[in-house]
């Protein structure tokens, strides 16, 4: 669709090793070995699955396939090559899927790199990219508070040093965590300059203590907030915290029923701020422009909306990047 190419887009809602583009993915599998490094059951298996499709019974099957990937993801050559092969696929097709993404990754520490090592060679791959890209650190929710605090610190030191970083964002499964004790370290992101987003309400398991807690580290953006109760969405609406919008993830982790029953409808209706996003393109088989194409096209395939709407929805995502928006 030349239409949906040719308008400007941005993408602040892409996980790294979720995007590792297939054929990347397999040569590292192939470094890998010739490395040395173990193809363990787990490995093979993940790659398979990677290889044939996903197919998932609910998202709490999703988080399985991760340790398959960080097994590939686990030395500074890897990350290097992955965290290119990534950003390639989003910035350098022709034309380019978008003009701008916020690449979120969790740091790592593995028996060959620090988390620091880590963080610094996805930077240097991020700003190769001389502007187009920048970094969201993630924290998953199963990290102790002492991790999510270090984690945190080491976010705001990189921004001082004048890294590529523009924010914090909260990940991992979403029934794990007291997010009590997360909240407040979470909010302490802004004192930094930093911005903050964070997966939220995602699974009908996630009550309403869960997401007042996290609303009130005063979030700039949010995950997924398909599960909002009343007195959370309130908040929400009120503030116009834009909203991270992932039509196929959602649909193929079933935490909506299809396409036609997606929150993002309500949430145009109310003329809430949201921006298109891919997720994790890896498992998902997704892209930037197929997202966009879902926006589009008619029902039941699509959502159908014209396409002054889409482009409306596009230039209105742009203006939710961390760089773009106020302190
Ligand atoms: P990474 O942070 O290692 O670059 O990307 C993969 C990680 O992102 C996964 O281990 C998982 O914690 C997180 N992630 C990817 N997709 C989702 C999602 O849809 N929901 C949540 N809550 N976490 C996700």
């Amino acid at each position: 669709q030349e239409f949906i190419k040719a308008l400007p887009k941005a993408e602040v809602h892409a996980h790294l090793n979720g995007c590792i583009p297939l054929a990347c993915l397999q040569e590292l599998a192939r470094d890998h070995a010739f490395n040395g490094g173990s193809m363990t059951a787990e490995v093979q298996r993940g790659l398979a699955v990677l290889e044939t499709g996903v197919v998932l019974s609910e998202i709490s099957d999703f988080f399985g396939l991760f340790p398959a990937i960080y097994a590939l993801t686990s030395t500074p050559p890897a990350v290097k090559k992955a965290t290119q092969a990534v950003l390639a696929s989003f910035l350098s097709t022709s034309p380019p899927q978008c003009q701008y993404i916020e690449l979120r990754t969790t740091p790592r520490k593995t028996p060959h790199m620090t988390a620091e090592e880590y963080l610094s060679t996805v930077l240097d791959v991020i700003e190769s990219f001389e502007g187009r890209a920048a970094l969201i650190l993630s924290v998953d929710r199963r990290m102790s508070v002492d991790d999510v605090s270090r984690y945190v610190e080491l976010a705001k030191t990189l921004k001082r040093e004048g890294r590529a970083i523009v924010g914090v964002d909260l990940c991992g499964d979403p029934l794990t965590g007291n997010m009590e004790d997360f909240a407040p370290i979470l909010a302490s992101v802004h004192d930094a300059g930093l911005k903050l987003t964070l997966h939220i309400a995602e699974t009908p398991q996630n009550d309403e203590p869960d997401t007042l807690t996290l609303l009130s580290a005063k979030p700039d953006r949010l995950g997924h907030a398909t599960f909002l109760t009343p007195a959370a969405q309130a908040i929400v609406r009120r503030e116009k915290i834009p909203v991270e919008i992932c039509l196929t993830s959602n649909v193929l982790c079933k935490t909506v029923p299809s396409l036609q029953d997606h929150h993002i409808s309500d949430l145009l209706l109310h003329q809430h701020p949201v921006v298109i996003c891919t997720d994790d393109t890896l498992p998902f088989r997704n892209s930037l422009f197929e997202e966009y194409a879902l926006l589009l096209a008619p029902p039941p395939l699509g959502l159908g909306f014209a396409e002054v709407e889409v482009e409306r929805i596009a230039r209105e995502g742009m203006g939710t990047t961390f760089r773009s928006t106020k302190d």
